[in-house]
């Protein structure tokens, strides 16, 4: 009673106080961990949603307990105008992953701020402003990522956004040619779109932008906030296709939990001049730790190689569901859309019903974005909850 009483009163203080920015589901979640989440009353939940792709190694991995806890009480903040060992120590592991010759990094807080970094720089070191990012893309909500986001209804409310901006189709190279010219600054895609439906883009589409971008001396930025850091089943997910960008967004997953976004680039391009970006929190001790020791489990855990064998078995236990109402299921390592032929808010009710947390990815998708280091078995209780929801949600 005193609990369900307290998860009242978390409620009603959050509808009281809270932006009214979000969509709200009506649970309250108290504890976490690996891939099952616990709500008020101790029910628990399969995880499906990783805390929007965030939880990585899960929910309060004991190696980043472990880490912030042993940090926080050395040092929390310290600005980048000092020198730190866990900076460096995290400099230096990003380097040994990202791909050839991205040894240059500014630390940021979170995707957007990433997002914002990649188009300062790629203006800065071309001297340009414009900008071709893709219909159906994310880049995140401040307002120059939200300039290169599609969505209407993320964008239109909040126009001017930034000029120069062109939208062209997704995987449509040709579009992509009449678009960029001699005053492009850069190019900004996802590899596996997300939030625009789990669409992964074709690896001639993306050959085929790194030859325009050098044709006119422009940047091509991936953003890799969602598919990086072993989410497709490689470190990134330009890995499967050889294409390596002029600069990389990374983010969510990066700090176990902990918010942190990096811009990283090919180091032979330049950099930002003194003064002309800075982040109080980028680079913080806390965060840094935390990000070194993410890295530090999915390289010894080989997680992106987990991810990429088990990906492949759920995408191939979901290809063999059976339903009127699934139009395509489709994805890369741990990262899976399942395309409707309705809309997706009731299967994700259904789902929850049976204790399996999900997201959508548009108005028909439903998305997997479960932690790495799932295991096949909860893969397997999820395949058959989603069967049995769709089976009722076509019995009604
Ligand atoms: C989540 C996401 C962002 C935005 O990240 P925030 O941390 O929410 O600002 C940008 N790009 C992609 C591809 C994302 O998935």
């Amino acid at each position: 009673m005193d609990e369900q009483h307290a998860a009242l009163e978390t409620v009603e203080l959050e509808q009281q106080h809270t932006s009214g920015a979000y969509p709200k589901r009506p649970l309250t979640i108290l504890r976490g961990r690996g891939s099952t989440l616990w709500d008020s009353s101790g029910r628990p939940y399969l995880d499906m949603t990783s805390g929007q792709g965030v939880a990585l190694l899960g929910h309060s991995h004991p190696t980043i307990v472990q880490a912030v806890t042993d940090q926080a009480q050395r040092l929390i903040t310290c600005p980048e105008i000092f020198y730190n060992d866990q900076r460096s120590a995290l400099y230096q592991a990003l380097a040994r992953h990202t791909p050839q010759g991205m040894t240059r990094f500014f630390l940021c807080n979170s995707g957007a701020e990433a997002v914002e970094g990649a188009l300062k720089l790629a203006r800065l070191l071309t001297g340009r402003t414009e900008i071709v990012a893709a219909q159906g893309g994310f880049h995140g909500r401040t307002l120059g990522a939200l300039s290169v986001t599609w969505k209407a209804e993320y964008r239109q409310p909040f126009q001017p956004l930034l000029p120069g901006v062109t939208h062209v189709p997704f995987n449509d190279l040709a579009a992509a040619a009449h678009a960029v010219r001699a005053s492009t600054a850069a190019v900004i895609v996802e590899v596996v779109q997300g939030e625009g439906g789990v669409r992964p883009a074709r690896p001639e589409y993306l050959h085929g932008l790194q030859r325009l971008c050098d044709e006119h001396g422009a940047l091509l930025i991936f953003d890799e906030i969602q598919t990086g850091l072993g989410r497709t089943g490689r470190w990134f997910a330009c890995q499967h296709h050889s294409v390596t960008p002029d600069v990389l967004c990374l983010g969510k997953g990066i700090a176990g939990g902990l918010p942190m976004g990096v811009v990283a680039w090919q180091a032979a391009l330049g950099g930002f001049r003194r003064g002309s970006h800075g982040s109080t929190f980028g680079g913080n001790p806390l965060a840094c730790a935390a990000a070194l020791a993410t890295l530090r489990v999915l390289e010894q855990e080989d997680l992106p190689g987990q991810a990429a064998r088990l990906g492949h078995w759920l995408l191939d236990r979901l290809l063999r569901l059976r339903s009127p109402l699934l139009r395509q299921v489709r994805g890369q390592g741990l990262m899976v859309g399942i395309e409707l032929r309705c809309r997706v808010t009731p299967l994700l009710k259904a789902l929850m019903a049976r204790g399996v947390l999900a997201l959508p990815a548009g108005s028909t998708v439903l998305r997997l974005l479960p932690s790495l280091v799932v295991e096949q078995a909860e893969l397997e209780r999820v395949c058959q909850a989603i069967d049995e929801s769709l089976e009722e949600l076509y019995g009604d």
